[in-house]
């Protein structure tokens, strides 16, 4: 039978999303007894792969490596799923908000941010469904293992 190729992945997050998914423990390696890890931060793979069946995504979409990102996971993926506040409501990435970017980057940096070299930031940090579509959601921050595995195994089911 064919290897269920699951993806995880980190926009703009803390990656604490990612601990509680190691969190699982046994769970974890009982969910990869059915998949194959094709794609995360815990692996060396620089391209996000064709064909993948499940997405777990922390982090909000804050720059456009983000947008972008979370574009191309949801072209090369059935059940994009995201993974913490961060990714379903914008929560601690999407703090800078309300004072808004120009007035964020001033009181951070004063005059001498200049962003050469970097990503282009959003004027707005935005949750993942507001980007593209998005199947499942998996609250919390950090999300809860049991529900992250609760999750998983229900995309398991309906992928
Ligand atoms: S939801 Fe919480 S744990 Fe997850 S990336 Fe955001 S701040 Fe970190």
């Amino acid at each position: 039978m064919k290897a269920i190729r699951l993806a995880t992945v980190w926009l703009a997050g803390c990656s604490g999303c990612h601990m509680s998914l190691l969190n699982l423990h046994h769970g974890l390696l009982e969910i990869l007894e059915r998949c194959e890890l094709v794609y995360s931060p815990l692996m060396d793979v620089k391209e996000y792969p064709e064909g993948v069946d499940i997405a777990l995504v922390e982090g909000a979409v804050a720059n456009e490596d983000n947008r972008a990102m979370a574009q191309l996971i949801r072209q090369r993926t059935r059940i994009v799923i995201s993974l913490g506040d961060c990714a379903v409501n914008g929560n601690v990435s999407a703090l800078r908000n309300p004072a808004g970017l120009a007035a964020t980057l001033e009181r951070s940096y004063g005059d001498s941010f200049h962003g050469a070299g970097l990503t282009r930031l959003e004027q707005r940090v935005l949750p993942l469904h507001q980007v593209i579509a998005v199947d499942a959601y998996i609250p919390g921050c950090p999300p809860d293992s049991g529900l992250i595995q609760q999750e998983l195994e229900r995309a398991l089911i309906l992928r």
